[in-house]
């Protein structure tokens, strides 16, 4: 079991590192460039020779890359939808360059043209996306809470894009437990992830499953509101996380944290340990995960 978090890439690619070590993360993500920008990553080559060397030098592994906040594959304004397909394009280059296990993506909202064209132009640009990067990188649709008119926060709705597009082995899943909650598909208990994996099966197959995003959620059960907990301190609760670690279906899994830390800086190792100190069927000790 391998578990993780998202950490800052500020400073340079081979900082991810450093960070994942400092925290005792066993995997790791991040964002290739700012995530509230449009500005395409840029990393000379002495950078990525030195991430290159770390990462062969007992880095955290795997690595994934998220993609930025902006990216709308729905979006009824054309010139939005394809500098998204840019984007993706880009972060898809830069996964394959890094050796990166893949890039975690959300598609965006069907606000701007309903939900059946939504699924339509999404299926479209996730094809023309794959189609325009390396055969190697790796594109992990991400479980959404669903606020608005969000794409992703059911099953049938990923489900269709990857079917929509003749399930190419490429495109994976990746399932964030906050959000999951918060869209109503699990419920926070041992008999409900039964449920949500079965429901997962049927619509998409397990073995699509490639990351799991693992939070607390702040936001009630079904609420549709994303915002994530540290871990203990959300809705879910230590009852709520630990099913996922029991599970056997789930036990190759990569666990990512997108925790807020006390410091809203991310997570920390106390965090990571609350994760490890779960995953080990301990309780988590009185400060771990807690805020001050
Ligand atoms: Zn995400
Ligand atoms: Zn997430």
């Amino acid at each position: 079991m391998r578990i993780g978090a998202h950490v800052s890439s500020e400073g340079g690619l081979p900082k991810v590192f450093e960070r994942a070590a400092e925290i005792g993360a066993d995997c790791v993500q991040f964002f290739a460039s700012p995530p509230q920008s449009w500005r395409s990553p840029f990393h000379g080559e002495t950078e990525v020779a030195e991430y290159l060397a770390r990462r062969a030098d007992g880095g955290a592994t795997p690595q994934f890359l998220h993609s930025i906040y902006l990216i709308n594959l729905a979006s009824g304004d054309e010139a939005l939808r394809e500098r998204s397909l840019r984007s993706l394009v880009t972060y898809l280059q830069w996964a394959a360059r890094l050796g990166a296990a893949g890039v975690i993506t959300h598609l965006g909202s069907a606000r701007d043209v309903g939900p059946e064209e939504a699924q339509r132009l999404i299926t479209e640009t996730v094809g023309r996306a794959l189609a325009d990067s390396p055969e190697e990188a790796r594109l992990l649709l991400e479980t959404t809470a669903g606020p608005g008119a969000t794409f992703g926060s059911t099953f049938a709705e990923l489900g269709a894009v990857i079917q929509g597009l003749g399930g190419p082995p490429r495109l994976r899943v990746c399932l964030d437990t906050a959000h999951v909650f918060a869209s109503g598909l699990y419920d926070g208990t041992p008999a409900g992830l039964d449920e949500l994996l079965a429901a997962f099966d049927a619509e998409i197959g397990l073995d699509r499953l490639a990351a799991i995003h693992f939070n607390d959620s702040k936001s009630a059960f079904g609420s549709r509101v994303d915002r994530h907990a540290n871990l203990g301190e959300g809705r879910l609760g230590a009852a709520g996380l630990r099913p996922f670690f029991a599970h056997p279906a789930l036990a190759k899994q990569p666990f990512l944290l997108e925790v807020p830390g006390r410091e809203r800086s991310g997570p920390e190792k106390r965090d990571i340990a609350a994760a490890k100190a779960l995953a080990q069927g301990e309780e988590m000790a009185a400060d771990e995960g807690k805020s001050a």
